[in-house]
Protein backbone atom coordinates (compact mmCIF):
# COMPACT_ATOMS: atom_id res chain seq x y z
CA UNK A 1 0.00 0.00 0.00
CA UNK A 2 1.50 3.73 -0.65
CA UNK A 3 1.44 5.98 1.77
CA UNK A 4 -0.66 9.57 1.77
CA UNK A 5 1.42 12.20 0.65
CA UNK A 6 1.28 15.01 3.06
CA UNK A 7 2.31 18.71 3.24
CA UNK A 8 5.81 18.64 3.77
CA UNK A 9 6.83 19.67 7.68
CA UNK A 10 6.48 23.24 8.52
CA UNK A 11 4.74 24.21 5.54
CA UNK A 12 1.11 24.10 5.42
CA UNK A 13 -2.18 24.35 3.15
CA UNK A 14 -4.08 27.89 3.54
CA UNK A 15 -7.91 27.30 3.22
CA UNK A 16 -11.02 29.49 2.67
CA UNK A 17 -12.17 30.87 4.78
CA UNK A 18 -9.00 32.10 6.29
CA UNK A 19 -7.60 32.85 3.49
CA UNK A 20 -9.77 35.80 2.98
CA UNK A 21 -7.94 37.02 6.12
CA UNK A 22 -5.15 37.13 4.56
CA UNK A 23 -5.78 38.65 1.76
CA UNK A 24 -7.68 41.31 3.85
CA UNK A 25 -4.49 41.70 5.44
CA UNK A 26 -2.52 41.93 2.43
CA UNK A 27 -5.29 44.51 0.61
CA UNK A 28 -5.16 46.51 3.33
CA UNK A 29 -1.30 46.80 3.78
CA UNK A 30 -1.67 47.34 0.24
CA UNK A 31 -3.64 50.55 1.04
CA UNK A 32 -1.54 51.65 3.75
CA UNK A 33 1.47 51.24 1.87
CA UNK A 34 0.09 53.42 -1.34
CA UNK A 35 -0.93 56.25 1.16
CA UNK A 36 2.19 56.51 2.35
CA UNK A 37 4.16 56.29 -1.32
CA UNK A 38 5.52 52.84 -1.01
CA UNK A 39 5.72 51.07 -4.35
CA UNK A 40 5.57 47.28 -4.39
CA UNK A 41 8.92 45.17 -5.44
CA UNK A 42 8.84 41.47 -6.07
CA UNK A 43 12.34 39.80 -6.35
CA UNK A 44 12.77 36.22 -7.29
CA UNK A 45 12.00 33.23 -4.31
CA UNK A 46 15.69 32.12 -4.43
CA UNK A 47 19.46 33.76 -4.96
CA UNK A 48 22.34 33.54 -4.84
CA UNK A 49 23.82 32.29 -1.33
CA UNK A 50 26.05 34.58 -0.80
CA UNK A 51 23.98 37.66 -1.15
CA UNK A 52 22.63 35.60 2.07
CA UNK A 53 25.71 35.33 3.82
CA UNK A 54 26.81 38.64 3.29
CA UNK A 55 23.51 40.40 3.26
CA UNK A 56 22.02 38.94 6.72
CA UNK A 57 25.37 37.60 7.72
CA UNK A 58 27.47 34.12 7.89
CA UNK A 59 27.15 33.99 12.24
CA UNK A 60 23.26 34.60 12.12
CA UNK A 61 21.31 31.63 13.13
CA UNK A 62 18.96 32.40 10.09
CA UNK A 63 22.68 32.15 7.55
CA UNK A 64 24.12 29.33 10.35
CA UNK A 65 21.44 26.66 10.43
CA UNK A 66 18.59 27.82 8.95
CA UNK A 67 18.56 27.88 5.23
CA UNK A 68 17.18 26.16 2.74
CA UNK A 69 20.57 25.63 0.26
CA UNK A 70 21.47 23.74 -2.92
CA UNK A 71 24.08 23.42 -5.66
CA UNK A 72 22.64 23.91 -8.81
CA UNK A 73 23.23 21.67 -11.34
CA UNK A 74 26.93 20.49 -11.45
CA UNK A 75 27.81 21.42 -14.92
CA UNK A 76 30.14 19.26 -17.31
CA UNK A 77 33.09 21.13 -18.40
CA UNK A 78 33.28 20.38 -22.19
CA UNK A 79 36.16 22.18 -22.94
CA UNK A 80 38.73 21.25 -20.03
CA UNK A 81 37.86 17.83 -21.15
CA UNK A 82 38.64 18.38 -24.48
CA UNK A 83 42.01 20.55 -23.79
CA UNK A 84 43.59 17.74 -21.15
CA UNK A 85 42.74 15.41 -24.01
CA UNK A 86 44.67 17.41 -26.65
CA UNK A 87 47.60 17.62 -24.35
CA UNK A 88 47.52 13.87 -23.45
CA UNK A 89 47.59 13.30 -27.08
CA UNK A 90 49.18 15.78 -28.57
CA UNK A 91 52.33 13.44 -29.81
CA UNK A 92 49.76 11.68 -31.97
CA UNK A 93 48.50 14.82 -33.82
CA UNK A 94 50.93 17.15 -33.72
CA UNK A 95 50.36 21.08 -35.05
CA UNK A 96 46.42 19.76 -36.48
CA UNK A 97 45.77 19.25 -31.96
CA UNK A 98 42.09 20.30 -30.79
CA UNK A 99 41.09 22.14 -34.42
CA UNK A 100 37.95 22.08 -35.45
CA UNK A 101 38.13 21.05 -38.81
CA UNK A 102 35.06 19.09 -39.36
CA UNK A 103 32.30 21.60 -38.02
CA UNK A 104 29.05 21.34 -39.74
CA UNK A 105 25.49 22.16 -39.18
CA UNK A 106 24.45 18.20 -39.05
CA UNK A 107 27.76 17.14 -36.93
CA UNK A 108 28.49 20.41 -34.96
CA UNK A 109 30.58 18.74 -31.88
CA UNK A 110 32.68 16.04 -34.06
CA UNK A 111 36.51 17.48 -34.41
CA UNK A 112 38.90 15.94 -37.00
CA UNK A 113 42.37 15.20 -35.93
CA UNK A 114 45.16 14.12 -38.55
CA UNK A 115 47.49 12.01 -36.50
CA UNK A 116 50.91 12.14 -38.09
CA UNK A 117 50.64 9.13 -40.28
CA UNK A 118 47.90 11.01 -42.22
CA UNK A 119 44.86 8.94 -41.31
CA UNK A 120 41.84 10.71 -39.75
CA UNK A 121 40.35 10.62 -36.38
CA UNK A 122 36.60 11.62 -35.59
CA UNK A 123 36.74 12.86 -31.97
CA UNK A 124 33.63 13.47 -30.59
CA UNK A 125 33.27 14.92 -26.73
CA UNK A 126 30.76 14.16 -24.30
CA UNK A 127 29.78 13.63 -20.40
CA UNK A 128 28.55 9.99 -21.24
CA UNK A 129 28.41 7.49 -23.83
CA UNK A 130 24.85 8.04 -24.75
CA UNK A 131 23.08 6.92 -27.83
CA UNK A 132 22.54 10.37 -29.78
CA UNK A 133 26.52 10.77 -29.97
CA UNK A 134 27.23 7.73 -30.95
CA UNK A 135 24.75 8.54 -33.79
CA UNK A 136 26.54 12.11 -34.67
CA UNK A 137 29.44 9.92 -34.64
CA UNK A 138 28.69 7.35 -36.82
CA UNK A 139 27.28 9.17 -39.67
CA UNK A 140 30.02 11.44 -39.46
CA UNK A 141 32.26 8.82 -39.70
CA UNK A 142 30.52 7.13 -42.67
CA UNK A 143 30.12 10.52 -44.57
CA UNK A 144 34.05 10.90 -44.24
CA UNK A 145 35.20 7.38 -45.73
CA UNK A 146 32.53 7.92 -48.18
CA UNK A 147 34.58 11.02 -48.99
CA UNK A 148 37.65 8.98 -49.16
CA UNK A 149 36.98 6.39 -51.11
CA UNK A 150 35.25 8.64 -53.80
CA UNK A 151 38.64 10.69 -53.88
CA UNK A 152 40.50 7.18 -54.45
CA UNK A 153 43.10 7.68 -50.79
CA UNK A 154 44.09 5.32 -48.76
CA UNK A 155 43.49 7.18 -45.55
CA UNK A 156 41.49 5.56 -42.73
CA UNK A 157 39.00 7.09 -40.58
CA UNK A 158 38.34 6.14 -37.35
CA UNK A 159 36.06 7.79 -34.22
CA UNK A 160 36.28 8.04 -31.08
CA UNK A 161 33.80 9.08 -28.22
CA UNK A 162 35.77 10.70 -25.43
CA UNK A 163 33.81 10.83 -21.99
CA UNK A 164 35.18 11.65 -18.45
CA UNK A 165 36.29 8.66 -16.05
CA UNK A 166 35.98 9.06 -12.11
CA UNK A 167 38.79 6.10 -11.91
CA UNK A 168 42.12 5.94 -13.95
CA UNK A 169 42.70 2.93 -16.04
CA UNK A 170 39.60 1.94 -17.43
CA UNK A 171 39.76 0.27 -20.79
CA UNK A 172 38.62 1.50 -24.16
CA UNK A 173 35.58 0.33 -25.69
CA UNK A 174 34.68 -0.63 -28.93
CA UNK A 175 31.13 -0.58 -30.38
CA UNK A 176 29.91 -2.80 -32.92
CA UNK A 177 30.47 -0.11 -35.51
CA UNK A 178 33.98 -0.19 -34.65
CA UNK A 179 33.77 3.33 -33.22
CA UNK A 180 36.23 3.60 -29.80
CA UNK A 181 34.91 4.77 -26.11
CA UNK A 182 37.69 6.49 -24.00
CA UNK A 183 37.17 6.94 -20.52
CA UNK A 184 39.36 9.84 -19.78
CA UNK A 185 40.25 10.29 -16.33
CA UNK A 186 39.76 13.12 -14.35
CA UNK A 187 37.03 15.43 -12.98
CA UNK A 188 35.32 17.74 -15.72
CA UNK A 189 32.61 19.51 -13.55
CA UNK A 190 32.74 22.86 -13.38
CA UNK A 191 31.70 24.01 -9.57
CA UNK A 192 27.99 25.04 -9.77
CA UNK A 193 26.26 27.74 -8.94
CA UNK A 194 24.94 27.24 -4.77
CA UNK A 195 21.35 28.98 -4.28
CA UNK A 196 19.08 29.63 -1.51
CA UNK A 197 15.55 30.04 -1.10
CA UNK A 198 15.20 33.28 -0.12
CA UNK A 199 14.91 33.15 4.53
CA UNK A 200 13.76 37.21 4.39
CA UNK A 201 13.76 40.18 1.23
CA UNK A 202 15.93 43.02 2.32
CA UNK A 203 18.57 41.48 1.13
CA UNK A 204 16.97 40.35 -2.19
CA UNK A 205 15.67 44.10 -1.83
CA UNK A 206 19.41 45.94 -1.47
CA UNK A 207 20.83 43.58 -4.21
CA UNK A 208 18.24 44.71 -6.57
CA UNK A 209 18.74 48.50 -5.57
CA UNK A 210 22.31 48.34 -6.24
CA UNK A 211 21.62 46.20 -9.15
CA UNK A 212 19.06 48.49 -10.98
CA UNK A 213 21.25 51.78 -9.89
CA UNK A 214 17.77 52.80 -8.03
CA UNK A 215 20.13 55.21 -6.02
CA UNK A 216 21.21 56.75 -9.10
CA UNK A 217 17.31 58.45 -9.71
CA UNK A 218 18.72 60.16 -6.55
CA UNK A 219 15.32 59.66 -5.04
CA UNK A 220 14.39 57.75 -2.05
CA UNK A 221 13.23 54.37 -2.54
CA UNK A 222 10.27 53.36 -0.75
CA UNK A 223 9.79 49.69 -1.54
CA UNK A 224 6.94 47.15 0.19
CA UNK A 225 7.09 43.36 -0.40
CA UNK A 226 4.51 40.35 0.41
CA UNK A 227 5.70 37.20 -0.16
CA UNK A 228 6.92 33.77 1.54
CA UNK A 229 10.11 33.39 3.36
CA UNK A 230 12.09 29.63 4.00
CA UNK A 231 13.30 29.11 7.33
CA UNK A 232 14.55 25.07 8.50
CA UNK A 233 13.72 25.94 12.42
CA UNK A 234 11.50 23.62 14.52
CA UNK A 235 7.94 24.26 13.56
CA UNK A 236 5.78 25.46 16.00
CA UNK A 237 2.95 27.36 16.42
CA UNK A 238 4.02 30.88 14.85
CA UNK A 239 6.86 29.48 13.38
CA UNK A 240 6.46 27.60 10.08
CA UNK A 241 9.40 26.92 7.69
CA UNK A 242 7.44 28.30 4.82
CA UNK A 243 6.17 31.48 6.37
CA UNK A 244 4.89 35.17 4.38
CA UNK A 245 6.36 38.33 5.59
CA UNK A 246 5.24 41.80 4.45
CA UNK A 247 7.60 44.22 4.64
CA UNK A 248 8.89 47.52 3.96
CA UNK A 249 12.45 49.57 3.06
CA UNK A 250 13.05 52.87 2.48
CA UNK A 251 16.57 53.64 1.22
CA UNK A 252 18.73 55.77 -0.93
CA UNK A 253 21.73 57.75 -1.18
CA UNK A 254 22.20 60.28 2.10
CA UNK A 255 21.43 63.32 -0.36
CA UNK A 256 18.11 61.63 -0.64
CA UNK A 257 17.53 61.96 3.53
CA UNK A 258 17.89 58.48 3.73
CA UNK A 259 19.80 58.71 7.38
CA UNK A 260 17.59 60.77 8.77
CA UNK A 261 15.31 60.41 12.27
CA UNK A 262 12.20 61.33 10.37
CA UNK A 263 11.95 58.60 8.14
CA UNK A 264 12.47 55.92 11.04
CA UNK A 265 9.70 57.63 12.79
CA UNK A 266 7.53 57.81 9.36
CA UNK A 267 8.19 54.00 9.18
CA UNK A 268 6.81 53.62 13.40
CA UNK A 269 4.04 55.68 12.46
CA UNK A 270 3.00 53.84 9.77
CA UNK A 271 3.14 50.15 10.89
CA UNK A 272 1.27 51.67 13.85
CA UNK A 273 -1.06 52.92 11.74
CA UNK A 274 -0.71 49.35 9.34
CA UNK A 275 -1.83 48.00 13.45
CA UNK A 276 -4.33 49.57 14.19
CA UNK A 277 -6.29 49.26 10.54
CA UNK A 278 -5.99 45.67 10.81
CA UNK A 279 -7.74 45.60 13.72
CA UNK A 280 -5.12 44.63 16.07
CA UNK A 281 -5.34 45.72 19.47
CA UNK A 282 -2.92 45.76 22.02
CA UNK A 283 0.77 45.77 20.47
CA UNK A 284 3.47 46.89 21.86
CA UNK A 285 6.10 49.19 20.03
CA UNK A 286 9.45 47.85 21.81
CA UNK A 287 12.52 50.59 20.22
CA UNK A 288 16.67 50.75 21.05
CA UNK A 289 19.03 52.29 19.71
CA UNK A 290 22.07 50.20 18.68
CA UNK A 291 24.36 53.16 17.08
CA UNK A 292 27.22 53.28 14.76
CA UNK A 293 29.28 50.71 14.29
CA UNK A 294 31.82 52.74 16.18
CA UNK A 295 29.53 52.82 18.88
CA UNK A 296 28.78 48.78 18.75
CA UNK A 297 32.23 48.35 18.44
CA UNK A 298 32.79 49.84 21.97
CA UNK A 299 29.80 48.83 23.69
CA UNK A 300 30.86 45.01 22.47
CA UNK A 301 34.26 45.68 24.48
CA UNK A 302 32.72 46.66 27.76
CA UNK A 303 30.22 44.25 27.80
CA UNK A 304 33.36 41.90 27.32
CA UNK A 305 34.81 43.07 30.40
CA UNK A 306 31.32 43.12 31.97
CA UNK A 307 30.87 39.40 31.22
CA UNK A 308 34.50 38.02 32.29
CA UNK A 309 33.78 38.31 36.01
CA UNK A 310 30.03 36.52 35.66
CA UNK A 311 30.09 34.31 31.98
CA UNK A 312 30.80 30.88 34.38
CA UNK A 313 27.31 31.91 36.11
CA UNK A 314 25.75 31.90 32.76
CA UNK A 315 24.20 29.20 30.38
CA UNK A 316 26.76 27.56 27.78
CA UNK A 317 25.56 29.34 24.71
CA UNK A 318 26.20 32.91 27.21
CA UNK A 319 29.45 31.65 27.86
CA UNK A 320 30.22 31.36 24.12
CA UNK A 321 28.93 34.32 23.12
CA UNK A 322 30.53 36.00 26.13
CA UNK A 323 33.71 35.64 24.26
CA UNK A 324 32.86 35.32 20.52
CA UNK A 325 30.23 38.01 20.28
CA UNK A 326 28.75 39.11 23.63
CA UNK A 327 26.30 41.85 21.89
CA UNK A 328 24.16 38.70 21.40
CA UNK A 329 23.95 37.43 25.21
CA UNK A 330 21.50 40.15 25.66
CA UNK A 331 19.20 38.28 23.11
CA UNK A 332 19.08 34.60 25.71
CA UNK A 333 15.85 33.64 26.75
CA UNK A 334 17.23 31.52 29.52
CA UNK A 335 14.86 32.07 32.90
CA UNK A 336 18.22 31.94 35.56
CA UNK A 337 20.57 34.41 33.15
CA UNK A 338 17.90 37.17 33.17
CA UNK A 339 19.12 39.06 36.31
CA UNK A 340 22.71 39.21 35.32
CA UNK A 341 21.89 40.48 31.66
CA UNK A 342 20.20 43.16 33.31
CA UNK A 343 22.45 44.38 35.33
CA UNK A 344 24.80 44.68 32.21
CA UNK A 345 26.05 48.02 31.14
CA UNK A 346 23.44 49.41 28.40
CA UNK A 347 24.25 49.94 25.05
CA UNK A 348 22.36 53.69 25.85
CA UNK A 349 25.34 54.80 27.44
CA UNK A 350 27.83 53.71 24.52
CA UNK A 351 26.26 56.16 22.21
CA UNK A 352 28.46 58.46 20.72
CA UNK A 353 26.74 62.40 20.46
CA UNK A 354 25.19 62.20 16.81
CA UNK A 355 23.50 58.93 17.34
CA UNK A 356 22.17 59.65 20.85
CA UNK A 357 20.84 62.98 18.92
CA UNK A 358 19.64 60.65 16.28
CA UNK A 359 17.37 58.33 18.47
CA UNK A 360 16.17 61.04 20.74
CA UNK A 361 14.82 62.95 17.25
CA UNK A 362 13.08 59.27 16.26
CA UNK A 363 11.32 59.58 20.01
CA UNK A 364 10.84 63.00 19.63
CA UNK A 365 8.86 62.58 16.35
CA UNK A 366 7.01 59.29 17.80
CA UNK A 367 5.92 61.40 20.89
CA UNK A 368 4.69 64.09 18.76
CA UNK A 369 2.35 61.54 16.24
CA UNK A 370 1.55 60.14 19.52
CA UNK A 371 2.62 56.39 18.72
CA UNK A 372 3.72 54.71 22.13
CA UNK A 373 6.70 53.01 22.64
CA UNK A 374 8.73 51.06 24.83
CA UNK A 375 11.88 51.38 25.25
CA UNK A 376 13.84 48.08 25.44
CA UNK A 377 17.86 48.59 26.19
CA UNK A 378 17.98 44.49 25.09
CA UNK A 379 16.64 45.06 21.80
CA UNK A 380 20.18 44.38 19.48
CA UNK A 381 20.95 43.12 16.29
CA UNK A 382 23.89 40.94 15.71
CA UNK A 383 25.08 42.28 12.91
CA UNK A 384 27.94 44.83 12.44
CA UNK A 385 26.14 46.78 9.94
CA UNK A 386 22.49 47.28 11.46
CA UNK A 387 22.63 50.61 13.06
CA UNK A 388 20.72 53.20 15.49
CA UNK A 389 17.31 52.42 15.63
CA UNK A 390 16.23 48.84 15.65
CA UNK A 391 12.79 47.70 16.85
CA UNK A 392 9.87 44.99 17.32
CA UNK A 393 6.28 45.32 17.91
CA UNK A 394 4.95 42.09 19.96
CA UNK A 395 1.59 41.09 21.09
CA UNK A 396 0.77 39.39 23.91
CA UNK A 397 -1.59 36.77 22.33
CA UNK A 398 1.25 35.36 20.58
CA UNK A 399 2.44 33.34 23.67
CA UNK A 400 6.39 32.45 23.31
CA UNK A 401 6.43 33.33 19.07
CA UNK A 402 5.55 37.08 20.39
CA UNK A 403 7.22 38.99 17.64
CA UNK A 404 4.63 40.48 15.07
CA UNK A 405 7.45 41.98 13.33
CA UNK A 406 10.82 43.31 13.76
CA UNK A 407 13.39 45.73 11.79
CA UNK A 408 16.02 48.41 12.10
CA UNK A 409 18.33 50.58 10.17
CA UNK A 410 20.55 48.98 8.18
CA UNK A 411 23.10 51.83 7.16
CA UNK A 412 26.07 49.62 6.41
CA UNK A 413 23.83 47.06 4.18
CA UNK A 414 24.20 48.23 0.92
CA UNK A 415 28.21 48.84 0.94
CA UNK A 416 28.25 45.08 2.74
CA UNK A 417 27.03 43.35 -0.52
CA UNK A 418 29.15 45.56 -2.83
CA UNK A 419 26.78 48.21 -3.37
CA UNK A 420 27.21 52.30 -3.09
CA UNK A 421 26.33 54.15 -0.10
CA UNK A 422 22.82 53.49 0.65
CA UNK A 423 21.84 54.18 4.38
CA UNK A 424 18.07 52.72 4.90
CA UNK A 425 14.96 51.65 7.58
CA UNK A 426 12.72 48.57 6.94
CA UNK A 427 10.93 46.02 8.58
CA UNK A 428 9.21 42.26 7.78
CA UNK A 429 6.03 41.34 9.66
CA UNK A 430 5.37 37.86 10.01
CA UNK A 431 2.22 37.62 8.65
CA UNK A 432 1.00 34.08 10.15
CA UNK A 433 1.52 35.61 13.25
CA UNK A 434 -0.68 38.44 12.10
CA UNK A 435 -3.40 36.28 11.08
CA UNK A 436 -3.05 34.29 14.23
CA UNK A 437 -3.86 37.11 16.41
CA UNK A 438 -6.49 38.51 14.45
CA UNK A 439 -8.17 34.81 14.53
CA UNK A 440 -7.68 35.23 18.59
CA UNK A 441 -9.58 38.60 17.98
CA UNK A 442 -12.43 37.26 15.87
CA UNK A 443 -12.83 34.04 13.99
CA UNK A 444 -12.82 33.77 10.38
CA UNK A 445 -16.09 33.31 8.84
CA UNK A 446 -16.98 33.19 5.75
CA UNK A 447 -18.84 35.84 4.02
CA UNK A 448 -22.25 35.42 2.91
CA UNK A 449 -23.25 35.61 -0.85
CA UNK A 450 -26.04 37.53 -1.93
CA UNK A 451 -27.72 34.85 -3.26
CA UNK A 452 -28.34 31.74 -3.88
CA UNK A 453 -29.95 30.32 -7.19
CA UNK A 454 -32.13 27.49 -7.32
CA UNK A 455 -33.79 25.80 -9.71
CA UNK A 456 -36.16 23.87 -9.65
CA UNK A 457 -35.99 20.37 -12.01
CA UNK A 458 -37.85 16.85 -12.50
CA UNK A 459 -34.88 14.99 -11.87
CA UNK A 460 -36.30 12.07 -13.99
CA UNK A 461 -37.22 14.65 -16.90
CA UNK A 462 -33.63 14.83 -18.47
CA UNK A 463 -34.62 17.54 -21.15
CA UNK A 464 -36.53 20.08 -18.55
CA UNK A 465 -33.78 19.29 -16.01
CA UNK A 466 -30.93 20.37 -18.84
CA UNK A 467 -33.49 23.65 -19.92
CA UNK A 468 -33.81 24.86 -15.66
CA UNK A 469 -30.22 24.63 -15.24
CA UNK A 470 -29.51 26.07 -18.26
CA UNK A 471 -31.71 29.23 -17.45
CA UNK A 472 -30.27 29.64 -13.92
CA UNK A 473 -26.94 29.80 -15.58
CA UNK A 474 -28.02 32.59 -17.78
CA UNK A 475 -29.58 34.34 -14.55
CA UNK A 476 -26.82 33.79 -12.43
CA UNK A 477 -24.53 35.53 -15.45
CA UNK A 478 -26.56 38.24 -15.38
CA UNK A 479 -26.60 39.13 -11.68
CA UNK A 480 -22.74 38.43 -11.16
CA UNK A 481 -22.11 40.18 -14.41
CA UNK A 482 -24.11 42.91 -12.25
CA UNK A 483 -22.04 42.87 -8.72
CA UNK A 484 -23.43 40.59 -7.10
CA UNK A 485 -21.61 37.50 -5.17
CA UNK A 486 -24.31 34.25 -6.46
CA UNK A 487 -24.01 30.86 -5.46
CA UNK A 488 -25.73 28.44 -8.18
CA UNK A 489 -27.61 25.19 -6.74
CA UNK A 490 -28.42 21.90 -9.24
CA UNK A 491 -31.78 21.32 -10.93
CA UNK A 492 -31.90 18.02 -9.30
CA UNK A 493 -32.10 19.33 -6.03
CA UNK A 494 -34.93 18.69 -4.25
CA UNK A 495 -36.55 22.00 -2.15
CA UNK A 496 -35.16 21.04 1.27
CA UNK A 497 -31.86 20.46 -0.01
CA UNK A 498 -31.60 23.92 -2.11
CA UNK A 499 -33.33 25.42 1.13
CA UNK A 500 -30.59 23.99 3.69
CA UNK A 501 -27.27 24.54 1.02
CA UNK A 502 -28.68 27.95 0.43
CA UNK A 503 -28.93 28.91 3.93
CA UNK A 504 -25.79 28.03 4.59
CA UNK A 505 -23.58 29.95 2.36
CA UNK A 506 -25.83 33.02 1.34
CA UNK A 507 -28.51 35.32 2.79
CA UNK A 508 -31.11 34.71 0.31
CA UNK A 509 -32.52 32.32 -2.06
CA UNK A 510 -34.30 32.70 -5.60
CA UNK A 511 -36.33 29.97 -6.87
CA UNK A 512 -36.44 29.29 -10.29
CA UNK A 513 -38.72 26.46 -11.71
CA UNK A 514 -40.79 26.37 -14.67
CA UNK A 515 -43.15 28.49 -13.83
CA UNK A 516 -41.05 31.45 -12.60
CA UNK A 517 -39.67 30.87 -16.31
CA UNK A 518 -42.57 31.73 -17.82
CA UNK A 519 -44.10 34.20 -15.77
CA UNK A 520 -40.35 36.26 -15.48
CA UNK A 521 -41.49 36.53 -11.48
CA UNK A 522 -38.86 34.92 -9.16
CA UNK A 523 -39.66 34.04 -5.41
CA UNK A 524 -36.63 35.55 -3.36
CA UNK A 525 -36.23 34.36 0.80
CA UNK A 526 -34.38 36.41 3.09
CA UNK A 527 -33.22 34.03 5.82
CA UNK A 528 -32.28 36.66 8.32
CA UNK A 529 -35.80 38.10 7.82
CA UNK A 530 -38.18 35.20 6.74
CA UNK A 531 -39.58 37.28 4.42
CA UNK A 532 -40.50 35.95 0.77
CA UNK A 533 -41.28 38.06 -2.16
CA UNK A 534 -42.08 38.21 -5.58
CA UNK A 535 -40.07 40.25 -7.46
CA UNK A 536 -39.97 40.69 -11.75
CA UNK A 537 -37.30 39.41 -13.00
CA UNK A 538 -35.92 42.37 -14.43
CA UNK A 539 -35.97 44.10 -11.13
CA UNK A 540 -34.16 40.90 -9.27
CA UNK A 541 -30.70 42.98 -9.74
CA UNK A 542 -31.58 45.90 -8.27
CA UNK A 543 -33.40 44.30 -5.43
CA UNK A 544 -30.88 41.58 -4.71
CA UNK A 545 -28.20 44.95 -4.20
CA UNK A 546 -30.43 46.61 -1.35
CA UNK A 547 -28.72 45.10 1.90
CA UNK A 548 -31.75 43.37 2.92
CA UNK A 549 -35.45 43.24 2.23
P1 LIG B 1 11.92 35.16 16.08
O1 LIG B 1 12.67 35.76 17.20
O2 LIG B 1 10.48 35.01 16.33
O3 LIG B 1 12.57 33.92 15.54
P2 LIG B 1 13.29 36.59 14.03
O4 LIG B 1 14.13 37.58 14.71
O5 LIG B 1 13.91 35.37 13.48
O6 LIG B 1 12.00 36.22 14.89
P3 LIG B 1 12.92 38.30 11.79
O7 LIG B 1 13.98 37.69 10.99
O8 LIG B 1 13.13 39.63 12.38
O9 LIG B 1 12.46 37.28 12.90
O10 LIG B 1 11.56 38.30 10.94
C1 LIG B 1 10.52 39.25 11.14
C2 LIG B 1 9.22 38.60 11.50
O11 LIG B 1 8.94 37.49 10.68
C3 LIG B 1 9.16 38.05 12.91
O12 LIG B 1 8.87 39.07 13.82
C4 LIG B 1 8.03 37.06 12.81
O13 LIG B 1 6.77 37.70 12.92
C5 LIG B 1 8.18 36.54 11.41
N1 LIG B 1 8.86 35.23 11.41
C6 LIG B 1 10.17 34.98 11.51
N2 LIG B 1 10.42 33.67 11.43
C7 LIG B 1 9.22 33.06 11.26
C8 LIG B 1 8.79 31.71 11.07
N3 LIG B 1 9.65 30.70 11.05
N4 LIG B 1 7.46 31.47 10.94
C9 LIG B 1 6.57 32.48 10.95
N5 LIG B 1 6.91 33.76 11.10
C10 LIG B 1 8.21 34.06 11.25
MG1 LIG C 1 14.13 33.41 14.14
Amino acid sequence: MSSTLKAVRGTRDLLPPETALWNRIEATARAVFARYNFGEIRTPIFEDTGLFARGVGEETDIVSKEMYTWEDGERFDKDLLISKWNLANHERFGAAIGEFVHKTASTPDVMQYEGNDGNWELVVFGARPSAELLNILGSAVSADRALISKSGSAKQVTGRLVVPSPTPGALIETTNDGILIEPFFGNFNRSSQSLTLRPENTAGVVRAYIEHKLGETGQLQKLYYIGSQFRRERPQKGRYRQFSQIGAEVIGPPSAGSESPLRDAEVLEMLATLLDELGITGWTLEINSVGSSADRARYNEILRAALAPVASQMCGDCQRRAVTNPLRVLDCKVPEDQPIIDALPKIVDSLDEESKKHFAAVLAALDAAGVPYTRNHRLVRGLDYYTRTTFEFTHGGLGAQNALLGGGRYDGLSEAIGGPKAPGIGFAMGEDRLVLTLLAIESAQPEKMDAYIAPLGDAKDEAALTRINAAALALARELRRSGLSVELGDGSFRLKKSFETADKVARRIVILGEDELQSGILTVKDFASGTQTKVPRTELASFLSKTSC
